[in-house]
């Protein structure tokens, strides 16, 4: 390997899309890979190749990275990358999976002889777009240098979490920081509806708050995203933020731990999708306090 890897993205959907790009822009080699083309194909402009098969986009990669929607996704594009898998190769997989399919992930990793980097992000679409995401990051020694140019141009932070046998400790961290990030939407939500039912103007609900303890940035900027109505194009849909919610419950409940914010968060999420808010940006959630689809 030279000192700069050859990279493929499986997954070139808002998040995949944007770290490819940066990769790029980083000088590495890119190849991509998305099941729907017509989104991976603006990234040729960038000089990434594009390939029509996982297989095609992994030969010869020294560093695979699947960004895609969850962990099932990611296990069915591996199997089907794995005939033309290095052994050797990198593993950073980046997709919010969770905690409980971690094994499964690692053991294909033993099989095909990759070294397995369990390496979810922090950070959303803009941050993406500016390769300012935080990584989160547990995996081997062996194998940094590979990986640590793939994480530099995606990233400004990374942050290990552990090392070989620790795989899961950065997916366990991803979904607590996740239980705050949704929280926080679906609260920010609910207050934005219960003054829109009481005739409250949002705005003095800010000037009430500003500057204080209780004043904070994701809450102006999802309360932006919605009262601009800039909820397409998401930088976080709603139906991935429902399967992140019901990715925390479900960790919370095999290790013992009642989340019911969570729980009523992914019901809010699946509700605001029935109601045709499914790919807009998350902050809709807040339209599943109405019956029916309705404005801000
Ligand atoms: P997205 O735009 O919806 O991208 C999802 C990707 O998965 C697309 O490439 C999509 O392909 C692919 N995919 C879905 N189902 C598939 C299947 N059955 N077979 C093959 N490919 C499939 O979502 P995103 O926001 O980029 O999120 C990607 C991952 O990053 C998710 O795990 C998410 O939780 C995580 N994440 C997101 C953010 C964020 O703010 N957006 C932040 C941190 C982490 P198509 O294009 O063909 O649909």
């Amino acid at each position: 390997m030279s000192d700069k890897p050859i990279v493929s993205v499986l997954g070139t959907g808002i998040m995949g899309a944007a770290m490819a790009r940066n990769l790029c822009r980083a000088g590495l080699e890119v190849r991509v890979w998305n099941r729907t083309r017509d989104k991976a194909e603006p990234l040729a402009a960038d000089g990434a190749r594009i390939t029509d098969t996982p297989a095609e986009a992994v030969e010869g990669a020294d560093v695979v990275l699947t960004m895609l929607y969850d962990g099932n996704t990611v296990l069915e594009v591996m199997r089907e990358a794995a005939p033309a898998l290095r052994r050797g190769a990198a593993w950073v997989q980046s997709t919010t999976a969770g905690s409980e399919l971690i094994g499964d992930l690692a053991a294909f990793a033993d099989e095909h002889g990759l070294l397995f980097y369990d390496a979810p992000v922090l950070g959303t679409k803009e941050p993406a777009e500016a390769g300012k995401l935080t990584v989160l990051a547990a995996g081997p020694e062996e194998g940094r240098a590979a990986v640590t140019p793939v994480f530099d141009a995606v990233g400004a932070k990374t942050l290990w979490t552990g090392e070989h046998g620790a795989e899961g400790s950065a997916s366990r961290l991803k979904l607590v920081a996740n239980s705050w990030v949704l929280a926080v939407t679906a609260a920010t939500g609910e207050t934005l509806a219960l003054a829109k039912g009481l005739d409250v103007d949002p705005r003095k609900f800010f000037e009430l708050i500003g500057g204080g303890p209780l004043d904070m940035g994701y809450l102006r900027a999802k309360s932006q995203v919605l009262l601009e109505g800039k909820l397409t194009p998401a930088s976080f849909a709603v139906t991935t933020a429902e399967k992140d919610a019901r990715l925390i419950v479900a960790a919370g409940k095999g290790n013992g731990v009642r989340l019911d914010v969570a729980e009523a968060t992914a019901e809010r999420f699946a509700r605001a999708a029935a109601q045709g808010h499914g790919q807009e940006d998350m902050a809709a959630a807040y339209f599943a306090s109405f019956e029916e689809k309705s404005g801000s």
